[in-house]
């Protein structure tokens, strides 16, 4: 069983609420955050058992805004996920208006296994989270970013509190 086989993906909402505290808190300087979902696979059913906000850069230029994830900072995060057994889901990230997969988010994602998740939460994470609210993608057999639909998406991951 890989990533691509799960069906379903249940979130705590503390996980969910992490995400959205610090994407909001960055998005008030104006600066896009990352977080990052870990957890457990068990057949077709993945839980989600914490959030991760790596350490971050965020870069605001004439050019727009991005945030940077050093190479040392993922080497701690492969050893932490090899440590406490755990698989890196995906990555959730913000944008300062509307939630799409630019090509840069597509280059340079941070979570690469096949059937992976890529979210992406519209303008600095204002609203409260809701998968219907981000943009949905999933990193396909032949290393593409699919979007999914938020019919799709809501009934793949479940936020329960
Ligand atoms: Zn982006």
């Amino acid at each position: 069983m890989t990533l691509a086989d799960v069906r379903r993906v249940v979130v705590p909402v503390a996980c969910a609420d992490a995400v959205q505290t610090h994407l909001r808190a960055v998005g008030r300087d104006g600066c896009e955050g990352l977080a990052l979902w870990v957890g457990v696979q068990n057949g077709d059913l993945f839980r989600v058992s914490r959030t991760i906000i790596p350490q971050q850069r965020h870069v605001r230029n004439s050019d727009g805004v991005c945030v940077i994830i050093q190479a040392d900072e993922l080497h701690r995060l492969n050893v932490t996920l090899y440590k406490e057994k755990l698989t890196l889901l995906g990555q959730i990230h913000s944008h300062p208006g509307r939630a799409y997969h630019s090509d840069t988010d597509d280059r340079y994602a941070i979570a690469t296994t096949v059937g992976c998740l890529s979210l992406v939460v519209p303008d600095f994470a204002r609203a409260s989270f809701a998968i219907s609210r981000c943009a949905s993608y999933r990193l396909d057999r032949r290393g593409r970013w699919m979007e999914l639909k938020p019919r799709e998406a809501s009934g793949l991951i479940v936020v329960e509190g």
